[in-house]
C-alpha cells in the first residue's frame, strides 16, 4: 500500500517501504540500490570474496537464496549455484522449478543433486529414530553435500541464504542454551580447509546478514524473483522458529534490538574464530572428520541398519504364517 507523503530517505522521491529498524524509507529503485550494497559490505567488512572469485551459491528456491544469486550476479560474481533435491513432500517440486526458473532468468547453469540418489535414503528416512530435531539431520546433510558439491565445481567458497533474522535468532538460541562451541563458531564467514586428498572443507560465507527477512521479502517482490512460495512441511516445531518470534517480537517494540544484538556480539568477538584445527578424514567417505566416521556418514549407516531390521523383521513375519 502506497505511503501518501513518505519521501525516500535517499532520492526524495515517494517511498512506500518503510524500515524502523535503521529509521530509513525507501523507494523501489533505492530499495535495490541498498540490499546491493549491504551485500558488497558485507563481502567487504568479513572478506569473503577475492575479486573475481567465483562462488558456489546455495539456492533453495526461497526467496533469499534467489537473492542472494540475483544480487551476487549483479555485482559481477561468477556465479555457480546448486541445488539439493531434499525429497520433501509438495514443497520439494516447487523449489527445484523455482531454481530452474531463477537460472532461466540469469541465463545460467543450475548444478542439481538429490539427497535420495546420493545417500541412498530419503530426508524422512534419515532422520526417523535418529533422535535428532528433523531441521537438524537436514541441515547436517545439506552442509555435507553441498560442501562436497561446492568441491566438485571446483569453487572454494560456498555461499548461502542465511540473513539477519536467522543469525539473530540463532544467536539468542546459542545464547540461552549457552552453547559455547557454537556460540565460538558463529560468524558470517567459516574459513575453509584445503585438502591434498578427498574433499577439503569449502570456505561458508553469509553475504545476506546485514539484510532482514523483510527487507528481502520486498526485494524479492520488487525485482519479481520467482520465488517457491509455501514454508517447508517438517520444519513445524523447530526451536529456532521460536527464537526468531521473540527476536521479531523485541525488534517490533523496540526497533534495531536484532541488528544491535548481533552486530553488537560481532563486535565484541572482533574476529572471526580459529581456523578450523587439522582433523582426520571420516573412515566411509574421507570427508574431513574429527570423528572415525562423520556426523552423515553416521546419519546413513543408522538409518540404513534400521531399513535392514525392519525388513528383516517383516520378511520373518510374512514366513511364519
Ligand atoms: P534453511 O536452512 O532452509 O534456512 O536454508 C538456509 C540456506 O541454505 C538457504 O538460504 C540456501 O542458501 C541453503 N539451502 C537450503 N536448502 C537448500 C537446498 N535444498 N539446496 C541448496 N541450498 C539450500
Ligand atoms: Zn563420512
Amino acid at each position: 500500500m502506497r505511503n501518501f507523503g513518505m519521501k525516500c530517505s535517499r532520492c526524495r522521491a515517494p517511498a512506500d517501504h518503510r524500515f524502523p529498524a535503521h529509521n530509513a524509507r525507501f523507494c523501489d529503485d533505492c530499495l535495490i540500490l541498498f540490499v546491493n550494497r549491504q551485500v558488497e559490505r558485507a563481502i567487504k567488512q568479513f572478506d569473503m570474496l577475492e575479486p573475481g572469485q567465483t562462488v558456489a551459491v546455495a539456492v533453495s528456491g526461497g526467496k533469499d537464496s534467489l537473492a542472494l544469486w540475483d544480487v551476487l550476479h549483479e555485482l559481477g560474481y561468477e556465479t555457480k549455484a546448486v541445488h539439493l533435491v531434499l525429497d520433501l513432500p509438495d514443497f520439494g517440486p516447487q523449489s527445484l522449478e523455482a531454481c530452474q526458473a531463477m537460472a532461466h532468468r540469469l541465463g545460467q547453469e543450475l548444478h542439481i543433486s538429490d539427497v535420495k540418489e546420493l545417500s541412498g535414503l530419503s530426508m524422512d528416512e534419515l532422520w526417523r529414530g535418529s533422535h535428532r530435531e528433523y531441521c537438524s539431520v537436514c541441515g547436517t546433510m545439506k552442509r555435507y553435500y553441498l560442501n562436497r558439491l561446492c568441491h566438485d565445481l571446483g569453487c572454494e567458497v560456498l555461499a548461502t541464504g542465511h540473513n539477519l533474522d536467522d543469525e539473530a535468532g540463532r544467536l539468542l538460541g546459542n545464547l540461552i542454551r549457552r552453547n559455547e562451541r557454537h556460540l565460538l563458531r558463529q560468524w558470517p564467514v567459516l574459513e575453509g580447509m584445503s585438502a591434498d586428498v578427498g574433499p577439503g572443507l569449502s570456505k561458508k560465507i553469509k553475504p545476506l546478514c546485514r539484510l532482514s527477512v523483510d527487507e528481502l521479502k520486498i526485494y524479492a517482490k520488487i525485482r519479481d524473483l520467482p520465488v517457491a512460495h509455501g514454508s517447508c512441511p517438517r520444519n513445524r516445531g523447530a526451536t529456532l522458529l521460536y527464537y526468531q518470534e521473540a527476536m521479531d517480537f523485541l525488534d517490533q517494540n523496540m526497533p534495531g534490538t536484532k541488528r544491535n544484538m548481533y552486530f553488537g556480539f560481532l563486535d565484541e568477538k572482533g574476529g572471526p574464530p580459529p581456523s578450523p584445527d587439522p582433523v582426520g578424514r571420516c573412515q566411509v567417505c574421507a570427508a574431513p572428520s574429527h570423528a572415525e566416521v562423520c556426523i552423515a556418514c553416521r546419519l546413513i549407516l543408522r538409518a540404513k541398519k534400521r531399513g535392514a531390521k525392519a525388513a528383516k523383521g517383516q520378511k520373518n513375519r510374512s514366513g511364519s504364517v
